[in-house]
């Protein structure tokens, strides 16, 4: 269970009532019942309910069961897609390893305005389902132009360009071994041809072709990070 405050031997954590409902209808657990709690920065605890009603729970903080894992590396720019497919799209990459999300504005973005509250708790449900401990962070958007122009020294830039050559992607992704690596998956309309042109143009971009079929960006993000993590192996 995902917690904000701090943990440690023998604190007592209030759970928000949503969780005290999760856990007495949902999960049926009683007083005394074990469960792990996590807080992004101090590892995962061991904890037991001390006291459990609909609208409320007292959890006593036992030992830690694992020590804090340091945030996945992968920064994922991606083009929003429309709430009911973005949703899912954020629980995958969580799922899949990326540490920062960052939605980039494209010519094609057919996203007029991003709910971040709801990307984050998306983020916060992916991250327990999976078993993460860290939280990754959901950044603000940006305009593609913008993000290019400010890019952070010494991360590659894995772009996925279903015209990239070949159809392979693992010959260029095998010469990224050891880098920091970021991955950008563009808008169901696809990048402009200027966006197009940018990027193949830019020394810290590796255009990526996923295979001959034009997938759907979320099957492209899915497969790409799929891709990365075999090469990178973690
Ligand atoms: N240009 C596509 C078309 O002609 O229909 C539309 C974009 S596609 C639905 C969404 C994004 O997924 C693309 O911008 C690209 O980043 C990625 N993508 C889809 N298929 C791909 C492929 N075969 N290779 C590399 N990237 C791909």
């Amino acid at each position: 269970l995902y917690v904000t405050c701090d943990l440690g031997a023998g604190f007592t954590v209030e759970a928000t009532r949503e969780q005290a409902h999760y856990l007495a209808n949902v999960l049926r657990m009683r007083e005394g019942a074990e469960l792990l709690l996590f807080n992004g920065r101090d590892g995962e605890w061991r904890a037991a309910i001390t006291a459990l009603s609909k609208k409320s729970a007292q959890l006593s903080v036992a030992e830690m069961a694992r020590a804090q894992t340091p945030y996945p590396d992968l920064l994922y720019c991606f083009a929003p897609l429309k709430q009911g497919r973005l949703d899912y799209l954020v629980q995958k990459a969580v799922e899949m390893g990326a540490g920062v999300l960052q939605p980039v504005l494209t010519q094609h973005t057919q996203v007029p305005k991003l709910g971040l509250p709801r990307l984050q708790a998306n983020v916060i449900e992916a991250a327990e389902q999976c078993g993460i401990l860290s939280i990754p962070s959901v950044r603000e958007p940006v305009k593609l132009e913008r993000l290019l122009a400010e890019w952070e020294a010494g991360r590659r830039l894995v772009f996925c360009d279903e015209d990239a050559p070949g159809n392979n992607p693992l010959p260029a992704v095998s010469r990224l071994a050891g880098e920091r690596l970021a991955l950008l998956v563009g808008p169901e309309g696809g990048f402009s041809e200027a966006e197009r042109q940018l990027l193949r143009s830019l020394p810290f971009v590796t255009p990526v072709p996923l295979g001959p079929r034009i997938l759907r960006a979320d099957t492209a993000a899915v497969a790409a990070m799929a891709i990365l993590q075999a090469a990178a192996g973690d």
